[in-house]
């Protein structure tokens, strides 16, 4: 090492001199949570299961979200729906339970898609921290809307995927 190198100061000097440079540069640091990042509007994060307009479940129990799941997240019991539960259940069956493990789920959207009654979305919601485990299987008490908080999910599908899932040439889809 030369004399100055071995002083140290000029390296000292230089650090401080970038660690300065810093303090007036645009910071890329969100203090979250005070400040959220903007989120996209398909952005996916906690689902939701829909009612009608009538205030029905919509979800019939078929079951195809769970086999799309690639994470096996989803785990569905279906009942058939009793006579004067029709303001209740669109369907002649519906999901008794609806479970999603959130420390399982990818947020990857393919139920979502698989779903043919519009029963399952993703929202810009994001699923909260928590120590416990059981937290986090969220089961039809924290995914079903309701009426007076509905969720607008009427920018999450492309116009392909409405279109196909109107196509009565589907069986699914009648
Ligand atoms: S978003 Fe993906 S991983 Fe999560 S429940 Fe749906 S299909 Fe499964
Ligand atoms: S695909 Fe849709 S209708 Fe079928 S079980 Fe899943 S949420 Fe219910």
């Amino acid at each position: 090492m030369s004399f100055l190198e071995k002083l140290y100061l000029p390296a000292v000097a230089k650090g401080m001199m970038i660690t300065f440079s810093h303090l007036f540069k645009k910071k890329v640091t969100l203090q979250y949570p005070e400040q959220t990042k903007e989120f996209a509007e398909i952005y996916r994060g906690k689902h939701v299961l829909k009612l009608d307009d009538e205030g029905r479940e919509r979800c019939t129990a078929c079951g195809l979200c769970a086999l799309a799941c690639p994470a096996e997240a989803i785990t569905i019991i279906a009942e058939e729906r009793k006579a004067g539960e029709e303001n209740l259940y669109r369907e002649e069956k519906y999901a008794s339970t609806y479970e999603i493990n959130m420390l399982r789920c990818i947020f990857c959207g393919l139920c979502e898609e698989a779903c043919p009654k519009e029963a399952i979305f993703l929202t810009k919601e994001l699923v909260p921290s928590s120590f416990e485990r059981e937290d986090f299987i969220y089961g039809k008490d924290k995914l079903v809307e309701t009426m007076d908080k509905r969720v607008d999910v009427s920018k999450r599908q492309t116009p392909e995927v409405l279109e196909f899932k109107k196509n009565k040439k589907f069986k699914h889809n009648r």
